[in-house]
């Protein structure tokens, strides 16, 4: 199914007491799966000790008892999930980076892209770096030991290294004695802090993971935040807030994030309600019955139907037991795999006018299928609603939406597409509700939950981009490395 993915998911917890955290990142790597699912990786510090493991694939394949085990207790450690938007899919890919420099250990977990990765890149292999990977990530590890050799401290080295990297960040650093979280000063991705009833201080990219190792969410790092955990207690550096507008990705509150989570304020799930309702009020029709596409079309089709008055029905149950399909190798694999993954409940679609609503539509050839899997079920009509505006951009922050020649609303009408997928009727969300997701902003408070200004990224959506972006297009190393070494990379590891 052709999904959008996102690159990945981060944890860091620090510890008073030495304790087993091998076992608490796994637990958080867990409830951050959907966030990546090509690799996982957890670094334990134990006084001072890095011991880490990091491979290709789901959280539960990754580690086992023995490996958890092995990793054991520490007073800190990160944990990340990976979904490779840059840097291929390889095992040297596989966060978190661990290096060791002269002032000591650090590990590096990174969600997001860099819009300026390439040219920190050559500027480093020019003075002689040697790259043991293709992300971005490695860059900003290099970076971060570079100044740490001019700075007093690991949280100075972080500060200035945040003025020579741009685009999407949201970090966890570990060093031997503290844990640090950076969030970008656009504030692309979520990243929050919570703390446990022992005095653990607690990040993650979202507040579920907070949940599954018993942490209380404290709050959001605001955009350009530096967050400092270590014996002396938490600490804020807020050098790099208010660089830049506020940036957080919509697409975090209309598919990325769990329902479960609370982002900068905002209920996910709450945010799909209200999805679900703009877009009844946008694009109204006379229908029987409101399904949604499991998972994200869910709560959106609850808040079409709560707005509409239409009943709201299950009509597509999900295999619980087959991952998010986008990973699955060959066109043809994923084709099947949208039979195998969804199948309609005849009963509650059989003779009926149905409003169908799912979270985005990228290509259309998924939608299709959706379609025609509804209408063989029984459907009379099938209106197709969209939570998300049409994608018409690429992402460069971290998200693979794909090129302009392959996302079907660059190439075709709405009337058209809706043709195509075979649906009634279509309409997709507005941006300017897409920008309206979050608790409490409207067109005339335009504030956020937090009180602070409700500006979002929407690039990918209306094609006005916070940052700067790459000329030649998406910033990849791989675009740059020999074919020959690339495939032996992929092929060894
Ligand atoms: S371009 Fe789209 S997917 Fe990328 S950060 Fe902006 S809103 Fe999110």
């Amino acid at each position: 199914m052709q999904k959008i993915g996102e690159e990945c998911g981060v944890f860091g917890i620090w510890s008073p007491v030495r304790q087993n955290l091998a076992y608490m990142a796994y637990y958080a790597l867990f409830a951050l799966q959907h966030r990546g699912q090509e690799a996982a990786g957890i670094a334990v510090n134990d006084d001072g000790v890095f011991r880490y493991h990091r491979d290709l694939g789901l959280v539960h394949e990754v580690f086992g008892k023995e490996k958890l085990d092995r990793l054991g207790e520490g007073h800190i450690a990160v944990g990340h999930t990976r979904y490779s938007t840059s840097g291929i899919s390889n095992r040297s890919n596989a966060q978190p980076v661990v290096v060791r420099h002269i002032k000591g250990s650090m590990a590096l977990c990174h969600n997001g892209n860099l819009v300026n990765s390439l040219e920190l890149r050559e500027e480093l292999e020019n003075e002689g770096c040697i790259f043991h990977s293709t992300t971005d990530t490695e860059v900003i590890s290099y970076l971060i030991t570079r100044a740490r050799l001019h700075t007093a401290s690991i949280e100075e080295a972080v500060n200035e290294t945040v003025n020579r990297i741009h685009g999407a960040f949201s970090l966890v650093i570990m060093s031997p004695t503290k844990l640090i979280a950076v969030r970008d000063p656009h504030g692309f991705r979520p990243l929050c802090y919570g703390m446990c009833e022992d005095g653990s201080v607690v990040f993650a990219s979202e507040s579920c993971a907070l949940d599954a190792v018993g942490a209380k969410l404290v709050r959001d790092l605001a955009p350009g935040e530096i967050v400092v955990a270590d014996p002396n207690g938490v600490r804020s550096i807020k050098d790099h807030c208010g660089e830049c507008r506020p940036s957080l990705c919509v697409f975090e509150y209309i598919y990325f994030a769990r329902p479960d989570s609370v982002i900068d304020g905002s209920s996910v799930h709450e945010a799909r309600l209200r999805a679900g309702s703009f877009l009844a009020l946008e694009h109204p029709v006379q229908a029987d019955v409101v399904i949604g596409v499991p998972d994200s079309g869910l709560d959106a089709a609850l808040g079409f139907a709560r707005q509409s008055g239409i009943p709201y029905g299950i009509g597509l149950l999900k295999n619980k037991y087959i991952g998010r399909t986008f990973i699955s190798p060959g066109q043809a694999a994923r084709e099947d795999l949208v039979k195998i993954k969804l199948n309609p409940i005849a009963e509650t679609v059989k003779g009926k006018r149905v409003v169908l609503i799912d979270d985005s539509i990228v290509r259309g050839t998924t939608s299709q299928r959706i379609v025609k899997l509804v209408r063989d079920a029984g459907a009379t009509e099938v209106h197709f609603r969209v939570s998300s505006p049409a994608f018409l951009n690429p992402c460069y922050y971290g998200t693979d939406i794909d090129s302009r020649e392959n996302l079907i609303a660059c190439q075709h009408t709405n009337e058209e597409i809706a043709k195509m997928i075979g649906a009634d009727s279509l309409g997709y969300l507005s941006v300017e509700s897409a920008k309206r997701l979050a608790k409490g902003v409207t067109s005339e408070s335009g504030f956020d939950a937090n009180g602070n200004v409700a500006s979002y990224c929407a690039a990918c959506f209306d094609g006005v981009y916070p940052t700067e972006v790459p000329e030649s297009g998406k910033d990849r190393f791989e675009q740059k490395i020999p074919k020959e070494w690339l495939e032996r990379h992929t092929k060894t590891n």
